[in-house]
């Protein structure tokens, strides 16, 4: 008798993609091209459009994906078994070419303190070839700025370089204001396009045992004004987003026109 094989549903907001390609475009940061007949329908916004990344593990025969309805997956997705169960990271949309259903992420090739590389999204990223299979959930963005800003400051480190780029390159032409944005090394900045009136201030951090997101939120601390009718976007290492808020809000921007997210968190925070 044949084998009858399950097609499974499409998950709510999740897509199946393959790697096409991938390539090194700074020091620090891996480019992952990935593609899916699917892919197409991913409703891309601009801006600093997120996702879940789940990757199937070099240990793992398939990628086996949460099954659920709705919006909540977290939870099918701590039922599947541990040795089945496929990382999951949250990454941002570096690019999208919607005709070709290909999308770009940027992975920050982050490293331990001997100097190899950590995490098993970046290790993954750094191995990927083509034809590995992964999947995005898409989750939208966290980019809100009110229609009325007077100016738009965004402060990022690496790991929000992507979103910092698509956020620039989504602005409409007239916005004013500022990109503070810290890399690891003067070769991984680049050109960004975006409004004539944001100026980009690269900082780079040069020594590589400091906090990253520790140089940009010094950058940020010699603010010593802002537009109460500004709005603010603050991403990267927790206390980047943590302090870079509170200094922000000290010189008298409102929270509520502060959009600040931790996308990581470096060990120092995470043992205090
Ligand atoms: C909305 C959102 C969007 C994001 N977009 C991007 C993106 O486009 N590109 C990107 O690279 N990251 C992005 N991040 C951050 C990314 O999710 C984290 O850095 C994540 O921990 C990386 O997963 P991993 O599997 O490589 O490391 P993990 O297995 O989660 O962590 C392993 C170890 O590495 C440390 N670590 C994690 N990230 C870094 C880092 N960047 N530098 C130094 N040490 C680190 C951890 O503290 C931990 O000790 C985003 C996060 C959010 C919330």
């Amino acid at each position: 008798m044949a084998k009858v094989r399950r097609l499974m549903p499409q998950q709510p907001g999740m897509f199946r993609a393959r790697v096409v390609r991938t390539e090194r475009v700074s020091p620090s940061m891996q480019r992952v091209t990935v593609a899916g007949a699917g892919l197409a329908e991913f409703p891309w916004l601009g801006y600093d459009h997120w996702f879940r990344l789940f990757l199937q593990l070099p240990q793992q025969r398939r990628l086996r994906l949460p099954e659920y309805t709705g919006s909540q997956w977290w939870q099918p997705y701590l039922a599947i078994p541990e040795h089945e169960r496929p990382h999951c990271a949250n990454y941002s949309v570096a690019d999208f070419r919607q005709r070709a259903a290909e999308m770009d992420i940027d992975f920050v090739v982050h490293r331990d303190p001997g100097g190899e590389i950590e995490g098993r999204a970046a290790i993954w990223a750094c191995q990927a070839a083509p034809g590995d299979a992964l999947a995005v959930l898409d989750q939208g963005i966290l980019f809100n700025c009110p229609h009325d800003a007077s100016e738009v400051t965004i402060v990022a480190d690496e790991t929000g370089l992507p979103a910092a780029a698509g956020i620039l390159r989504s602005l409409p032409g007239e916005t004013v204001g500022r990109l503070i944005q810290e890399v690891p090394t003067a070769a991984d900045r680049r050109v960004l396009d975006g409004p004539a009136g944001v100026t980009v201030s690269w900082v780079v951090r040069r020594d590589n045992t400091s906090v990253p997101g520790a140089a940009a939120l010094r950058e940020l601390r010699r603010l010593a004004s802002t537009d109460a009718a500004g709005y603010a976007f603050v991403v990267g290492e927790s206390t980047l987003a943590t302090e870079g808020r509170r200094h922000l809000h000290r010189l008298g921007m409102p929270k509520d026109r502060i959009t600040f997210s931790g996308f990581w968190k470096h060990e120092a925070a995470q043992a205090a």
